[in-house]
């Protein structure tokens, strides 16, 4: 024991803390797509990322069972050892097919995904160039490549363009890296005006659709709702709408084996569970044969935004900014004592300023739920 690192982590707690910025695990059970139960209590929550309650659909469990049972619980090693179970060459083809990419390769969570990708690509010759609000795990991917990082406005395809005007010209190569739906505002990229960007300056182009993938483009995701746009790196995870756990990489060929054989998110580590990959299989036949419960979530979403007189939801993600951290806590204890959880968000994972409640739909959440919802943060947004 070493007792100035207990100090030190007391004395950092106790700074958090002050600034309501302390965040504490609360253990909860999922009992379905949009129930939850916490110390006790049953609430219809607004804060999963399962939005078409895959999670717990029968099909999905019951492949991961049948999975289960035939190759155990976990893939035994790197799956450049023996940890590549087909079901995970399955799953790539059908990821593949789905983006329109040539090949595709499965990784353990999506953190390890873009943390693995960006710097097998990029080096300290080259430049990254970052949506300003794009995923923290875009950023690690970004710092562990050792090449200067350069942010863009959100969403600001003019300072995109500066950016890149500036930075290309002294980089050996370039990437630009944008969510496709943006975590915690749900708002798209202008995935083709981002394209030409990249394009006019020979700059690679990565977008991470967590959030698109089961979604938007009738499940295909977000480059779907802009065919002309040319992405590189087709990442998304099997964490929300797939309902799992894992994330992939579509892309050329090429590209997709040297991730195979040089990204150390997947050399370094263990191959995805195989029940994994069956789940997320199952999920996509789900999503396949079932158009309306795609557009659910949105049209779940669009509900509680016409409401609200907010601006439209572009998504399944609908933010309530309310500024400080403190005041973004009242409203979510508000909203939980009338049974309903929408987790605060505060910085860092928003910027200062910027605390929200983060609502997300599900499919499965009834109108009824929306409109509930819709009145108990009404009060908090003035409408
Ligand atoms: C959730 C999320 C990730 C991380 O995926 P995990 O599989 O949970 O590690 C990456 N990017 C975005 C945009 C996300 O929302």
């Amino acid at each position: 024991m070493n007792d100035t690192l207990t100090a030190f982590a007391q004395a950092k707690i106790d700074e958090l803390e002050a600034k309501s910025l302390r965040r504490t695990l609360k253990p909860t059970h999922r009992t379905d797509g949009v129930h939850v139960v916490r110390g006790g209590r049953e609430y219809v929550s607004f804060s999963c990322n399962d939005y078409l309650g895959l999670s717990h659909h029968p099909r999905v469990k019951a492949a991961a069972i049948v999975a289960v049972e035939a190759y155990g619980v976990g893939s035994g090693a790197s799956r450049l050892v023996t940890g590549d179970n087909p079901l995970l060459g399955q799953l790539e083809a059908r990821l593949a097919a789905l983006k329109g990419a040539d090949a595709a390769c499965v990784f353990g969570s999506g953190y390890l995904a873009n943390s693995g990708i960006i710097p097998t690509f990029v080096g300290p010759q080259d430049v990254v160039i970052v949506d300003e609000l794009a995923h923290a795990c875009i950023w690690a991917g970004a710092t562990l490549t050792g090449a200067p990082i350069v942010a863009f406005r959100h969403n600001d395809v003019a300072d995109l363009e500066a950016k890149l005007a500036e930075h290309r010209g002294k980089a050996r190569r370039a990437l630009v890296a944008t969510d496709g739906v943006f975590s915690m505002d749900g708002d798209m990229a202008p995935l083709d005006a981002i394209s030409r960007a990249c394009r006019a300056q020979d700059a690679w182009l990565l977008v991470d659709d967590a959030h698109g993938l089961g979604v938007l483009g009738g499940g295909a995701g977000t480059a779907r709702l802009f065919p002309e746009a040319q992405i590189d790196l087709h990442m998304g995870t099997l964490s929300k709408a797939i309902g799992g756990y894992g994330a992939y990489v579509c892309a050329s060929r090429p590209v997709v084996d040297l991730i195979k054989t040089r990204t150390r998110t997947v050399v370094y580590t263990t191959g995805l569970p195989p029940a994994n990959a069956a789940a997320a299989i199952a999920a996509l036949d789900v999503i396949e044969c079932e158009p309306e419960l795609v557009a659910a979530p949105v049209a779940r979403a669009r509900r509680l935004t016409g409401s609200l007189g907010l601006p439209e939801a572009q998504s399944a993600i609908v933010p309530v900014v309310l500024g400080e951290a403190e005041r973004a806590l009242e409203a979510a204890a508000d909203l939980e004592r009338q049974g309903l959880l929408a987790v605060a968000i505060r910085p860092p994972t928003v910027p200062a300023g910027t605390a929200r409640l983060r609502l997300a739909f599900c499919a499965l959440h009834s109108e009824d739920q929306v409109d509930q919802l819709a009145e108990a943060v009404r009060p908090w947004v003035g409408a």
